[in-house]
């Protein structure tokens, strides 16, 4: 064994790519980039106070080390309203720009269920000002997840509730029926915009009921028979 350190060409330390666990497997899954849809519930739109219309979907990011899994959520700084959005997200194996609809999903590599943690109020503030949304959404550990579920241990994305309970009171309860673009389409629609790529995460967007959390609140939130995850606020 050679215990010399090579010569590096990195002029510091490379950063760590930032993995998530696959369900049933000892590989992890390297994280290139997240997305996430805003407005993708009707009644979330109406709960914002817009109009739900099916409007084409937008997008906005998080980093890829915002993901915080098997941890408790640190209450972040700067924001005296922090919003839970649960949501369901979908990983991918691969990637390409102008997906058609009905080639979206030959590119998914499995879903999960992760909560869209949100600086309400800064985000209101970006919002008036006309500014990014990135102090809002973009936060470390804004990205609570679970594990990642292959897609071939999820035949069907129909009649799949999805929900958030805090403090074993529900808070969240919808249907991934409701979603206002499916998951395909999410894929094709983001897909003209970016370049997507295997590693790439989508969180396709919240259900209504969102609010705040306090330190000491305790979440649980599932998409029945794909994924569930339970954490504190601390
Ligand atoms: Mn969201």
């Amino acid at each position: 064994m050679n215990n010399k350190n090579p010569v590096s060409i990195y002029a510091i330390s490379p950063p760590v790519i930032p993995t998530l666990p696959i369900d049933g497997s000892e590989q992890v899954f390297p994280i290139r980039r997240i997305y996430c849809v805003g407005r993708n519930y009707a009644a979330h739109a109406i709960e914002m106070g817009h109009d739900p219309d099916r409007e084409f979907p937008f997008f906005f990011q998080k980093n890829p080390d915002n993901v915080l899994y098997g941890k408790d959520f640190p209450y972040p700084p700067l924001s005296k309203d922090v919003h839970f959005e649960v949501e369901l997200f979908v990983t991918l194996k691969s990637g390409g720009s102008d997906i058609p609809v009905d080639e979206a999903m030959n590119h998914v590599f499995g879903y999960g269920v992760g909560v869209d943690f949100t600086r309400r109020d800064l985000q209101a503030q970006a919002k008036k000002q006309g500014r990014p949304w990135t102090s809002g959404k973009a936060f470390e550990a804004s990205a609570p997840v679970s594990a990642i579920v292959p897609a071939e241990k999820v035949p069907s994305l129909a009649k799949k509730r999805i929900f958030l309970e805090k403090n074993g009171e529900v808070q969240q309860d919808s249907d991934l029926d409701h979603l206002i673009w499916t998951v395909p389409e999410v894929i094709s629609e983001l897909s003209k915009q970016f370049e997507l790529a295997a590693g790439d995460i989508i969180f396709t967007g919240t259900p209504a009921g969102v609010n705040s959390v306090e330190v000491g609140d305790r979440l649980h939130c599932a998409v029945e028979g794909i994924a569930e995850i339970s954490f504190s606020v601390v």
